[in-house]
């Protein structure tokens, strides 16, 4: 629980540095653009200011401009007023594109059915007469009218091709429609005869034939005249697109406005009045009204961002900034402002030509916050772990409280009630027998003995466990040790079992503090013959070997498990608590000895087999030089 609260009481605030790191870089950005902006700001205006006069000059133009002929069309196109433009008429009804004569097709309002020469001509025809083309010929020369000298021409053409005569057809469009009366003629639907004628001929003649260049260069002249006879919008675009196909190197300076301007009838068609730059319904096109909606210019996006183009190059004075009108809704550079009000929705947009400086500037600044932000996140972990160290040392220091107390008021008590029920039966006898009362005050001793040992160990533990452990280093002899430990190993036990010791002869001094080194044996003597049962063959050997004096505990014990080895000299550690607890151990005898040996710069290990005993050896390092005399045993 508390671990998982240390990780949250890190975590949690670690997300808020990140959180915050990341709005700070976030914000740094913006507060660039801003600057710029600001730096800006004049030239904005001034630009702006450019933008907007141009447009409003180009509604005074559209609002000037004469509307409704061709001409009108012609003329406003190829001053490159507009991409294209549309009329209409004050009541709404289109002017230009040019559209045919819908009422002129009904043949009761054809002017030449009451014609007697016209009505035998088209008699012969029907006959299938010979002299039909003969017949229409003379009409056509003899008219005094374009359009009947263009319908009778016509009539005589279509018998000729009919019939298979191409070259007298040749001959008469040749006659008529290249130049002469005709040439102006227009049909019952208001098209251009001579228009359609021309192309008859181009299909008529190779492409060899002087008359094949003549059709074609008459042909587009018509098609790019915009005077009389005035031709309906729909066939002049079909027959440029005949021509196109057939010659794409002609070209038709009034084609793509053409084709803009019938595009925008289909799509959109809609009268507005609204004089601001409006989207239309034809994609990527937009509109603008003038003359209360009577006249509509239409502008392909990339027209009205090129004429902006033209303004803003002439009146930008800066060489690290370019400007640019962006339509609405696209995306604008470093900064922008509203373009005009004439142009809603579009604006002047400002990119830096070499934005390093400023991404430099960003990029130091956001650097800054990241590093305060690691710093921050650091210090939070270092926190976070040292907290973490001090809670388990509490955790425990508190664990070991509790063990220690357990351990004593459970160790303490077996000896002391033993000692109790010895003292009692004495007390019981009315008469002592001097045998019985020695051997009970034998026992009795053998158990303070035990108790003193375990307190002995315990107030040591205790002083090692609050760094109060004091050695009183000297030099000393390893035979005196020993035998120190001996004499109290034999006052504690009676030596009812023999110990074997051996002490080497040329064994050197050791510095060392000998109260301690004696507790050391006597805690490994004591757990030999605690944990021998039956015959015991306990030694305490003393002997020399690599420069250390080596004391080898050695029993014909129960034995270690190799798994234990490393184990039992933890503190507390008992391989079979059961069994400890017969033989009146509290788990702290090794764990004191590994301490008072690493004191004195030694170390202590365990060679042990289940059922063959146990060997316990500890080395001392000698305050003479290593290598010295070799080993020396008994
Ligand atoms: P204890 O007071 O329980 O003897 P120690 O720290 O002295 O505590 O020993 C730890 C454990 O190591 C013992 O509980 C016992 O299981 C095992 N042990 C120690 N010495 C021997 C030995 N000579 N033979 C077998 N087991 C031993």
């Amino acid at each position: 629980m508390v671990l998982l609260f240390l990780i949250v009481a890190v975590l949690a605030p670690t997300a808020c540095v990140l959180w915050f790191m990341n709005e700070a870089a976030r914000n740094q950005s913006d507060a660039a653009r801003q600057h710029i902006t600001e730096a800006y700001r004049g030239q904005l205006r001034l630009l702006r200011e450019g933008v907007d006069t141009f447009w409003q000059q180009r509604a005074a133009e559209l609002a000037d401009a004469s509307a409704g002929s061709p001409e009108d069309f012609r003329k406003l196109v190829v001053s490159g007023l507009a991409d294209s433009v549309v009329y209409f008429d004050g009541d709404g009804s289109l002017v230009y594109p040019l559209p045919g004569n819908g009422r002129g097709a009904d043949p009761a309002n054809d002017p030449l059915k009451d014609r007697a020469d016209w009505r035998e001509a088209q008699t012969a025809e029907d006959r299938g007469s010979k002299g039909t083309p003969a017949a229409y010929a003379r009409i056509a020369r003899s008219a005094t009218d374009a359009n009947t000298a263009a319908r009778a021409a016509q009539a005589q053409i279509r018998w000729l091709v009919q019939h298979g005569e191409k070259e007298p057809a040749l001959q008469a469009i040749q006659e008529n429609f290249v130049k002469g009366l005709a040439a102006s003629g227009t049909d019952l639907q208001g098209r251009s005869i001579a228009a359609d004628e021309l192309r008859l001929a181009l299909q008529l003649a190779s492409p060899r034939d002087h008359r094949y260049r003549a059709a074609m260069d008459r042909l587009v002249a018509l098609l790019n005249g915009y005077g009389r006879p005035a031709i309906p919008s729909a066939q002049r675009l079909f027959l440029m697109d005949e021509v196109r196909a057939i010659s794409p190197d002609v070209r038709f300076p009034t084609y793509a406005a053409e084709r803009l301007a019938a595009q925008f009838v289909d799509e959109d068609g809609a009268r507005s009045n609204a004089s601001t730059l409006q989207p239309s319904r034809v994609a990527d096109v937009w509109k603008f009204s003038a003359q209360g909606g009577r006249v509509i210019a239409l502008y392909r996006t990339a027209t009205v961002v090129a004429a902006a183009h033209q303004v803003l190059a002439e009146k930008n004075a800066s060489e690290q900034a370019d400007f640019t009108l962006v339509p609405p809704g696209a995306a604008s550079g470093e900064a922008a402002v509203m373009a005009s009000p004439l142009l809603p929705g579009w604006q002047l947009s400002l990119s830096l030509l070499d934005t390093k400086p400023l991404e430099e500037a960003a990029r130091r600044r956001t650097a800054t916050y990241i590093w305060a932000g690691y710093l921050a996140i650091a210090v939070l972990a270092v926190t976070g772990l040292f907290l973490w160290q001090a809670f388990r040392s509490q955790l425990r220091l508190a664990r070991l409280k509790t063990d220690l107390v357990a351990a004593v008021s459970h160790e303490l008590k077996t000896p002391l009630a033993s000692m109790r029920l010895l003292v009692d039966c004495l007390l019981d006898d009315a008469e002592l027998d001097v045998k019985k009362t020695r051997d009970y005050l034998q026992l009795i001793s053998g158990e303070n003995a035990r108790l003193s040992r375990l307190i002995d160990n315990f107030l040591t533990f205790a002083r090692i466990e609050r760094n109060r452990q004091r050695f009183e280093f000297s030099e000393i002899h390893p035979s005196e040790v020993v035998q120190a430990a001996v004499a109290a190993m034999r006052e504690r036990i009676q030596m009812a079992s023999p110990l074997e010791v051996e002490i080497g002869s040329d064994l050197p001094a050791l510095h060392a503090d000998g109260d301690a080194l004696v507790t050391v044996l006597l805690n490994l003597l004591d757990n030999a013959y605690k944990y021998t049962p039956g015959e015991k063959r306990i030694s305490l050997h003393a002997y020399r070997a690599d420069g250390q004096v080596i004391f080898e505990v050695e029993d014909n014990g129960i034995g270690i498990p190799a798994r234990e080895h490393k184990r039992i000299f933890r503190r507390f550690h008992q391989v079979d608590q059961r069994l400890a607890r017969e033989t009146g151990g509290c788990g702290l005898g090794l764990s004191i000895v590994e301490f008072i040996v690493r004191a004195h710069g030694g170390a202590v290990r365990v060679q042990s087999e289940i059922g063959a005993g146990s060997k316990f050896l500890v080395s001392l390092p000698t305050v003479e030089p290593a290598g010295g005399a070799g080993v020396a045993s008994a």
